[in-house]
């Protein structure tokens, strides 16, 4: 038996509001999420809002399935439950109600009488044991709350290859502080591993998932949706970020959070020393995966020409010209500043970026491709 905390697995077909409803309550049954641990409590919900989407596109934590959580823990007698998260781009007022609004958030607080967080101050907290960050600023929303639960909702991703449990709480960095991370820590190993260093400072309560409908190839926002079925839960982000790998068919060698967690001892070191509970995981091995996923020459080149075929061989963002409408996000959000806007279009100066794809990311009109050199493209 495994000595970390136990993935949830149940087959959700679709969206239909009892369906899931009566789904997450079983998550919670296996977590013994109950009236004990939630009477009195403020439950706070962080999705995954990561800009301006509908819900069927399949960028966000879908209404369905925030509006099941709220009910459940209204169920166990939560106090409140208040939903949240800190979206690409500036943290204000104006720019959460826009959000909420298509991400149908407005609508499952209005259904539930759950509170839509507008909270937009930020405090710090302080963790010693961290490897990379000892002081993390964090939405202020996260320091008032009694049980936090991370709803997530699974995607690919250009930089981390997954957007999962971990992934999610990027979104407790108030807005513009998010890139600074990027700059500090231009490597996906590493920026990682800070990750993780954030997750162990918020520490999540419950993890649910909203795998239904996911997004594929492209992710987290440029990617398509893909038809999966599924809900996970876990009481441990790392357990479940493994089991989400094996859903999509991803290699922890690839995933460098779950990679450092296990190092770190944190979490199994295989799937198969997952404790699952529930319906049978569901293993996808058509998920697409996003164009920045790296090829490795490692065995086949010298170890000397490695650096300069790695700079070749990793994808850079090309901007669509005739889609760009010049908005200007995509340079709002760059940790290098190497985005300009000329005459409406935006244009990249290639030498100062780190491939860090928050760009691509924060596109509203999706003209950032992700490319990678034709020679080696197969
Ligand atoms: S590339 Fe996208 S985010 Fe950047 S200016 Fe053009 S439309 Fe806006
Ligand atoms: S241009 Fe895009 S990928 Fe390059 S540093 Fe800026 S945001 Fe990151």
């Amino acid at each position: 038996m495994s000595k970390f905390p136990a993935v949830g697995v149940t087959h959700t077909p679709d969206y239909t509001i009892e369906r899931v409803c009566s789904d997450v309550r079983r998550h919670f049954a296996f977590h013994n999420i109950d009236k004990q641990v939630l009477n009195g409590k403020r439950v706070l919900i962080k999705a995954n809002l990561v800009m301006k989407r509908t819900p069927e596109e399949a960028t966000t934590t879908h209404p369905a399935v925030i509006e099941a959580i709220v009910r459940c823990a209204q169920e166990c007698g939560a106090k409140e439950v208040v939903i949240a998260d800190s979206p690409g781009g500036p943290f204000t007022v104006g720019a959460l109600r826009g959000i909420y609004a298509s991400c149908g958030m407005q609508q499952a607080a209005e259904h539930t009488g759950a509170v839509l967080n507008e909270d937009v101050t930020s405090f710090e907290r302080e963790r010693q044991e961290n490897e990379l960050v000892h002081r993390f600023t964090l939405i202020h929303t996260i320091k008032e709350a009694d049980f936090i639960i991370d709803a997530v909702k699974l995607k690919t991703h250009g930089m981390t290859m997954l957007s999962g449990a971990v992934k999610n709480l990027f979104g407790t960095i108030p807005g513009l502080m998010k890139p600074e991370f990027h700059w500090r820590f231009p490597k996906k190993d590493v920026f990682s591993n800070m990750l993780v260093d954030l997750c162990e400072t918020v520490r999540p309560d419950l993890v649910i998932t909203d795998a239904i409908v996911c997004m594929e190839g492209d992710g987290p926002s440029g990617g398509v949706p893909k038809q999966v079925g599924m809900i996970l839960s876990s009481r441990s982000p790392y357990e479940h970020d493994l089991a989400a790998c094996a859903l999509m068919g991803l290699s922890t060698d690839e995933v460098f959070t779950v990679s450092h967690a296990i190092r770190r001892g944190l979490c199994s070191e295989t799937i198969d020393k997952v404790s699952l509970v529930g319906d049978p995981l569901i293993r996808c091995a058509d998920f697409l995966m996003p164009k920045s996923k790296s090829i490795s020459f490692s065995d086949k080149i010298p170890k000397v020409f490695l650096p300069v075929v790695d700079k070749l061989l990793t994808s850079k963002p090309v901007i669509r010209k005739k889609d760009c409408v010049g908005c200007g996000k995509c340079a709002e959000s760059c940790p290098a500043k190497t985005i300009r806007i000329v005459d409406r279009k935006a244009n990249i100066d290639y030498s100062a970026c780190i491939r860090c794809y928050c760009c691509h990311e924060m596109c509203p009109v999706r003209a950032i491709d992700i490319k990678r050199m034709k020679l080696f493209d197969w």
